[in-house]
């Protein structure tokens, strides 16, 4: 009896086991498609200058419009497209975009600092990074000093020596270079200084509880403090209310982006104009 109960089980398993493997080789074939036909779209989310509330840049996040199941989260198809390595072709067509944007905004006549690109740790480990990205500037007409990569913590820790050597060339390039999500990796405080980057971008993981969480207000007094004190600028993501951003403003931080301010967007529906989010109540009280 036990094994027959056993055998059915295992049978329920392997049948889930199959679907959910069908379901990733329909999805990586889908998103090969997606790519091939036009299916991702580039969202731009604004950043803040917050001593102003104007404009300083934009993070450029990539959107699937799915033909049929609509505009796909990048948090569903990015992991898979990581382990599938399609995440370079995706990668390369993102910083494409982003460049021909920016450049087009700047045409335009648009006060634009910078646009922001995420970096795979494929991207980043295939070598040739700086190549690609030359090309690409090239292409575009873009200055190198309006592309921003951002980079995360893991994708120097893969292979650090070389990652030093890869950071070192881009900034040659002239691009501006920022640790994404910073505080949830491993790095020590001795690579973050050989880094050399120009910018960290404190996750909204410690933005979240501000003003009241004391740890998260420890935490990112303390990063917007060391960042300083390194000649590094410092953005905050994830803000999405006036005390949140008030606090991060008494506390010196450079930038900000989030909801509160303005939510990721196609280009065309971009409001340039100066956020009020810093001119509320809650900023005034804090003293600015
Ligand atoms: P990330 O680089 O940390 O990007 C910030 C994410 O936080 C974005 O999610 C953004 O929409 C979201 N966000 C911004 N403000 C707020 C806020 O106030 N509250 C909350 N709850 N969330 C906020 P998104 O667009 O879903 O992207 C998720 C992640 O996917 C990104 O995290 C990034 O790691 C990755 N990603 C997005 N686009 C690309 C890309 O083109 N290439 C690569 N390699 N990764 C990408
Ligand atoms: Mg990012
Ligand atoms: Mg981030
Ligand atoms: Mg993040």
């Amino acid at each position: 009896k036990a094994k027959s109960s056993g055998r059915s089980t295992y049978a329920f398993y392997s049948q889930e086991l199959t679907s959910q493997a069908r379901q990733r080789v329909e999805l990586v074939t889908a998103l090969r498609q997606a790519l091939e036909q036009g299916q991702l779209r580039l969202h731009f989310q604004p950043i803040y200058d917050l001593q102003t509330g104007t404009i300083s840049g934009f993070e450029a996040l990539v959107r699937w419009q799915h033909p049929e199941k609509g505009l796909i989260a990048p948090g569903i198809f990015i992991p898979i497209a990581e382990e599938t390595g399609l995440i370079s072709a995706i990668d390369h067509w993102v910083l494409e975009q982003a460049c021909n944007q920016a450049r087009e905004w700047l045409g335009q006549g648009h006060p634009l600092g910078f646009i922001a690109v995420n970096i795979s740790s494929r991207l980043f480990g295939n070598g040739e990074l700086d190549l690609q990205v030359a090309t690409i500037l090239a292409r575009s007409g873009l200055e190198a000093r309006h592309l921003e990569l951002e980079i995360t913590e893991s994708a120097v820790m893969q292979d650090p020596d070389a990652a030093l050597e890869l950071l070192q060339r881009l900034r040659a390039l002239g691009v501006q270079l920022a640790i994404d999500d910073f505080g949830t990796g491993y790095s020590s405080l001795q690579r973050l200084k050989r880094m050399n980057v120009h910018k960290l971008k404190i996750d909204q993981g410690f933005v979240r509880g501000l003003p009241e969480d004391r740890d998260d207000a420890a935490i990112t007094r303390s990063v917007i403090g060391l960042a300083h004190n390194l000649g590094l600028k410092v953005v905050a993501e994830g803000i999405e209310t006036a005390d949140q951003a008030a606090f991060l403003l008494a506390q010196d931080c450079d930038y900000g982006q989030g909801y509160g301010f303005a939510r990721p967007l196609p280009a065309d529906e971009i409001d340039w104009r100066p956020s009020e989010l810093c001119y509320g109540q809650a900023c005034r009280s804090s003293g600015r």
